[in-house]
């Protein structure tokens, strides 16, 4: 397949290289120290579009097609993934059923601001007892006159530290089983909306995941989002579609480990002579680049199935499954390359080695990529 830049991509990757070798790169140590993403960095994000890579650019995004958002998160997923995480979550689950199915006057309300950053989106279906099992949510919304009452917890949110607009999946009618799903927009102001607790995590610095409790949390008829009882389907819709742009930022991840292990091979000697020219070592690197390359191949294909229109249904999850899985092995072996110091916060690779962790966990385990990918095989 010819999947040839055009120029206004090859510009946009540009000033997104710039961007993040300015910007994060130079404070990734404060990053995981503090961890905080500073506003001023997340602002001058917002000022580039980066929070609207997808949403239409009616509504004031960029209005990307998915190889291009693919190629530019692949670009963001060389820096560090707790600001790569903020944005990921923000134009992929955050935004995306808003885009793809909420009304005219919602679409108005909500996009132009989720578009500049100012509001961040959040994307709320996993619960204490629903992980893989989405449909198996115990979130309750009761239709009582002009308001739908929201009463459940999620768990696992990430951004609901600083989002303003939250897409909540909640069951409107318990005999239908998963067609009894619908989903909603949340204001974070909302009555009867809480975020209780904060999750600390293995990596990701400066992301944040949370619980929310919604305790007969009101919000007015309109927020409905999509028709009753299709919450379900949107959600794996959503997913499907964030699938490839978590495969494209693992790529990207993957790329920056092979670039930091060349360096470090090449500047770091024992027995009298650089790292580099040990077979050994040269075999990892072999096999990080190739695999690397095999992953970014796959994910420029599921985009471009995308953009014609494909469901692609097994392609993203293969994508998934793949460039994941691809980054845990890089990561894992840059971290061999550099010895000792792998194991040190000093070192860059020893924070990609935790964030590459939760890639193959959220937005669907690899073992549910693997049962798509089989179901569809299977003709299920
Ligand atoms: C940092 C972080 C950020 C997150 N962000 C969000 C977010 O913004 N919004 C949101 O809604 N959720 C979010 N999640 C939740 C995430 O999507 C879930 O953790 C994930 O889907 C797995 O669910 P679980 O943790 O309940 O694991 P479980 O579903 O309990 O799975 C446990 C293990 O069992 C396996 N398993 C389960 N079912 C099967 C099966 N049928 N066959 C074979 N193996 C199976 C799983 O693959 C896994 O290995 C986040 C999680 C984390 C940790």
């Amino acid at each position: 397949m010819d999947f040839s830049i055009p120029a206004e991509w090859t510009d946009l990757l540009r000033t997104v290289r710039e961007f993040t070798e300015q910007e994060i790169e130079p404070i990734w140590r404060k990053i995981e120290d503090d961890d905080e993403i500073p506003a001023a960095v997340l602002a001058k994000a917002g000022a580039l579009g980066l929070f609207g890579l997808t949403i239409p650019e009616e509504y004031g995004g960029l209005g990307l097609p998915m190889l291009a958002k693919a190629l530019v998160y692949e670009e963001l997923g060389r820096t560090h993934a707790g600001f790569v995480s903020i944005i990921g979550t923000h134009c992929g689950i955050g935004t995306t059923a808003i885009t793809n199915l909420g009304s005219e006057e919602q679409k108005r309300a909500y996009l132009p601001m989720l578009a500049t950053g100012e509001w961040i989106g959040a994307f709320a279906l996993t619960e204490p007892g629903a992980g893989s099992d989405a449909a198996s949510i115990a979130t309750s919304a009761t239709r009582r006159g002009d308001r739908w009452i929201l009463n459940g917890t999620k768990h696992f949110i990430t951004n609901a530290r600083m989002a303003k607009v939250f897409t909540v999946f909640a069951v409107t009618d318990r005999t239908k089983g998963s067609k009894g799903i619908s989903a909603f927009i949340v204001p974070r102001d909302a009555n009867g909306f809480t975020i209780s607790r904060f999750q600390p995590t293995m990596g990701l610095r400066g992301s944040h995941v949370a619980e929310l409790v919604f305790e007969n949390c009101e919000i007015p008829a309109e927020n409905l989002l999509g028709p009753e009882g299709l919450g379900y389907t949107t959600a794996l819709k959503t997913l499907a579609q964030g699938r490839v742009g978590i495969g494209a930022r693992c790529v990207g991840a993957a790329q920056r480990c092979i670039e930091l292990s060349v360096d470090y091979a090449r500047q770091r000697k024992q027995f009298g002579k650089p790292i580099a020219e040990f077979q050994l070592i040269q075999g990892h690197l072999a096999e990080m680049a190739a695999e690397t390359a095999a992953a970014r191949q796959l994910a420029y294909y599921s985009a471009s199935l995308l953009d014609a229109g494909k469901a692609a249904r097994r392609e993203a999850a293969m994508t998934k499954l793949v460039c994941t899985e691809t980054y845990g092995r890089v990561v894992d072996k840059a971290v061999q390359i550099h010895g000792g110091m792998g194991y040190c916060k000093d070192v860059q690779v020893e924070h990609y080695y935790r964030d590459a962790r939760i890639t193959r966990i959220y937005e669907g385990t690899s073992e549910i990529q693997k049962l798509i990918i089989a179901r569809d095989l299977l003709g299920e």
